[in-house]
């Protein structure tokens, strides 16, 4: 990998305003195509910060970056001060093994569009399924802490319907606890909301809402500029593969400075 400078590590641990995620020029090409131009982002620990942008402007892939699902060609991330995919050893870098990965990739949270439940799976074992096979705690432990985390996200009477059974709203609600089991300390959303039928938009929202004041760190992809500027600490507005515009979401809105933020803002408001 080209272009990596091996960096300082980012604040001390329990500061509350360390770095979580910290992304410096990061660029990314499918073959000859270059889908990320160079992004750069931080998000503070216990920060919600909102990805805006338009269709094919990068947001996936580079959300996808961040738990190094796609492997990067050029910059860092780090999460939580860690260096992701790569190993620094006598000054350089290394990239890590698959094993080293998940377990970095376990920190991480991740929420997509479609929810892809187990569907021969109750919510119950869905959100127990990887405590106990990846973190490999105990089964009366994992189902007892999967069922609190149904109940925390108002699922807490539907531990043992299977997906099928379940709306769009309620099993996105089960793809958050799900993750939120892994313990992460960072939960990347990819337009969580976008598959929903507009009056089920708002019970998921809330979930992400609730998670946001108990204080997780969050990056969210999504159209939902009521979200953004609510609950959002930041707002960053991407297009081409470059971030065009950031800043507090509420200012952004209300007077966004870069033509293409105010024809996007234009469609979605
Ligand atoms: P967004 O999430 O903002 O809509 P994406 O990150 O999904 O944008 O896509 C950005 C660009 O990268 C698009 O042009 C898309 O076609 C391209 N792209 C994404 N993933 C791949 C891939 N695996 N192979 C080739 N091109 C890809
Ligand atoms: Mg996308």
């Amino acid at each position: 990998m080209t272009g990596v400078k091996v960096l300082p590590q980012a604040g001390p641990p329990g500061a509350e305003s360390r770095p979580m995620v910290h992304a410096e020029q990061v660029h990314k090409s499918f073959g000859s195509i270059e889908v990320l131009k160079g992004i750069d982002l931080q998000v503070r620990a216990g920060e919600v910060c909102c990805l805006l942008g338009p269709s094919g402007s990068g947001k996936s892939t580079f959300l996808r970056c961040i738990n190094h699902l796609e492997k990067i060609n050029a910059g860092w991330i780090r999460v939580d001060g860690e260096l992701i995919g790569y190993r620094e050893r006598g000054g350089k870098l290394h990239e890590m093994r698959e094993k080293e990965v998940a377990a970095q990739r376990r920190s991480i949270g991740m929420v997509f569009q479609r929810f892809n439940l187990f569907p021969h799976m109750t919510a119950l074992d869905n959100v127990a399924e990887a405590p106990t096979l990846v973190r490999r705690e105990k089964k009366s432990a994992a189902r007892e802490r999967a069922a609190a985390l149904l109940e925390r996200v108002g699922l807490g009477d539907k531990l043992g319907n299977y997906p099928g059974q379940l709306s769009g709203g309620q099993q996105q609600r089960v793809a958050i606890a799900r993750a939120l089991a892994m313990k992460p300390k960072l939960m990347l959303f990819d337009e969580p909301t976008s598959a929903l039928d507009p009056e089920l938009v708002g019970e998921v929202l809330d979930v992400m809402k609730d998670l946001a004041r108990d204080g997780m760190t969050m990056i969210v992809v999504t159209h939902e500029i009521g979200f953004a500027r609510e609950v959002g600490d930041s707002l960053v507005f991407m297009d081409g593969g470059v971030v065009v515009e950031q800043g507090n979401p509420r200012e952004v809105i209300a007077d966004p400075k870069h033509d293409r933020t105010k024809a996007f803002l234009a469609k979605v408001l």
